[in-house]
């Protein structure tokens, strides 16, 4: 009885292709040359390729980064130079990539349940020097603000057109903290996240996270550990500091504090994690952290 049933399925499906082929105007059907594709019957069950919106520094300047993205073997959707050209009034941003192809600007990286962020991303490249060394010093370099408007309208038209989740914008180094530190602290995160372009918690979440302690007081690297993983940094889960675990604190406090970027756990940095993932793990159903994280200390 059940195959009878498919059988018939089948058949009024296959009568119902034929019937609309045959009755519809063509304007659906796409000839590819030895055969034709019909895209009458669009599925409910779809999304975008593209997830994570990834910003970079080129750590060269304009000539230098333009020969290096489109000759040398990395690649980025975007380069904003360091003195935008205008057109009609308006800044130009050049595109080395098209979106629907894949570009090569994370490498090896990961963020939450995804590695090779590559595959789901947008990458823009910002002409920056990043820093210059002064006697072991790191003076990391600002970037232009004609540089950083554009990059908002760009972002902000990348995030609505592919649903970009807040969290879900990011530093080169919030993916790959052991390699890189790109875009750096000077990167206006803040800044952003006001103009609708990325993650930014709300001030009064950490003040109760910091449960009336000083800032700089020590945080418990445990908890750390856990928060950052939940966000969706890869990061030992150990309660044990050690050089991996401070170069992933660094890493998230050049994007979310970027005045003291040592990577000590510290209770500030301890109360941003948390109110992070206060804040936007509730909408990240698939990172299964979070829900470890709800049972340490959350509920
Ligand atoms: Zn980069």
């Amino acid at each position: 009885m059940k195959r009878i049933f498919l059988l018939f399925n089948v058949l009024s499906l296959v009568g119902c292709v034929e019937h609309h082929i045959t009755e519809k105007p063509a304007n659906n059907l796409i000839d590819h040359g030895d055969y034709a594709i019909d895209t009458f019957f669009p599925s409910q069950v779809q999304d975008e390729r593209v997830r994570f919106l990834i910003f970079h520094y080129t750590a060269v300047d304009d000539t230098e980064s333009l020969r290096l993205l489109t000759q040398g073997k990395v690649s980025a959707h975007y380069l904003i130079s360091s003195n935008p050209g205008k057109f009609n009034g308006k800044p130009v941003v050049l595109q080395l990539v098209p979106e629907s192809k894949r570009a090569w600007h994370a490498g090896v990286s990961g963020w939450a349940v995804r590695n090779n962020i590559n595959d789901t991303s947008i990458g823009i490249e910002i002409v920056n020097d990043g820093f210059h060394e002064h006697s072991s010093r790191r003076q990391w370099i600002p970037y232009h603000k004609e540089q950083m408007i554009l990059a908002a309208s760009l972002a902000r038209d990348i995030i609505a057109r592919y649903q970009i989740k807040p969290q879900n914008v990011l530093a080169h180094s919030d993916i790959a903290p052991l390699r890189k530190t790109d875009p750096g602290p000077q990167f206006p995160w803040k800044t952003m996240a006001q103009q609708g372009v990325g993650a930014w918690p709300d001030a009064e979440t950490v003040t109760k996270y910091l449960q009336g302690k000083h800032r700089w007081s020590s945080g418990d690297v445990m908890i750390i550990q856990q928060a950052l993983a939940a966000y969706g940094y890869t990061i030992p889960k150990t309660g044990k500091m050690n050089s991996e675990t401070q170069r992933v604190i660094s890493a998230f406090q050049m994007h979310f504090r970027p005045r003291n970027i040592t990577g000590v756990a510290d209770m500030e940095t301890e109360a941003i994690a948390r109110a992070l993932v206060e804040k936007y793990c509730a909408q990240m159903p698939l990172l299964i952290c979070c829900e470890n994280l709800r049972y340490h200390y959350i509920a």
